[in-house]
């Protein structure tokens, strides 16, 4: 039984990118300094030592994970609304990722075409990269995660896929909504609502398609950047002030 989702709409949830950058990391940090406050006492035994200092470390990593969702490409200048061309774009972050997908035995095969969008450069790799993480976390065991690239009516198609452990109904349902993770500590459930709000914003839409220990299948339409490049952009800036 194959599922399938349309969705671009769900993520009115969180309005403001920016604002939950900073609520989202400032919350573990805030727990691993909690207990690193708790180390100090002297009276501790070396359990409680052992545990307090593990939460703080797990805290420390919740907020490295979430800068990854959401900052891993991001640079100190102001971002610029531009013409992108998508097959360098997926090479930057295929080249990214490729030490973790090496680490899961996952092969990754790309067949893509140099066709040019309108975006922001930072996240429309990061969109990219979340989407590729969750596809080779998919595959502890290895497997194949391709991309490939075409056009559909003017639209430009990114399909990334794996051979993963899949998604059931309510997990699909679910997925987008902030929080939502089946990774236990090594989750966030912030990916896809990046992935949903980036390409939204790109006036893009998302279909998911995925079955159970077969795998999943994200395809994106993008609009395809016409000539009139000047005029696109100016557009494309007015839907960015909003974020
Ligand atoms: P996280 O990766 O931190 O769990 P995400 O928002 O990126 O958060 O993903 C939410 C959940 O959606 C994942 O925990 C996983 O259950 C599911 N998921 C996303 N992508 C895939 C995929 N390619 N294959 C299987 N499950 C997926
Ligand atoms: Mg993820």
């Amino acid at each position: 039984l194959r599922k399938r989702m349309i969705r671009a709409e769900k993520m009115e949830a969180v309005s403001h990118l920016a604002a939950s950058i900073s609520h989202e990391i400032r919350n573990p940090l805030t727990a691993a300094r909690g207990f690193m406050q708790l180390l100090e006492q002297h009276h501790l035994s070396p359990e409680k030592r052992r545990q307090y200092a593990r939460i703080a470390i797990e805290e420390l990593d919740r907020a490295e994970a979430i800068i990854t969702d959401y900052l891993t490409f991001a640079k100190p200048a102001p971002e610029t609304v531009e013409k992108l061309n998508v097959k360098t774009e997926i090479e930057r972050v295929i080249d990214f990722i490729r030490p973790l997908a090496n680490m899961n035995s996952v092969e990754v095969r790309a067949t893509l075409a140099p066709f040019s969008i309108i975006g922001e450069r930072e996240k429309f790799r990061q969109c990219l990269l979340n989407i590729m993480k969750n596809a080779i976390e998919a595959m502890p065991n290895g497997g194949v995660l391709q991309i490939y690239v075409s056009i559909e009516k003017r639209r430009v198609l990114i399909r990334i896929s794996d051979t993963g452990v899949g998604m059931t109904k309510e997990q699909m349902e679910r997925l987008g909504e902030p929080y939502f993770t089946t990774k236990e500590i090594k989750g966030t459930g912030l990916g896809m609502m990046v992935v949903y709000r980036i390409i939204e914003s790109m006036n893009g839409t998302i279909h998911i398609q995925s079955e159970v220990h077969k795998g999943t299948e994200v395809s994106i339409y993008l609009p395809l950047s016409s000539s009139h490049l000047p005029q696109e952009v100016r557009k494309a800036k007015k839907i960015f002030a909003v974020l």
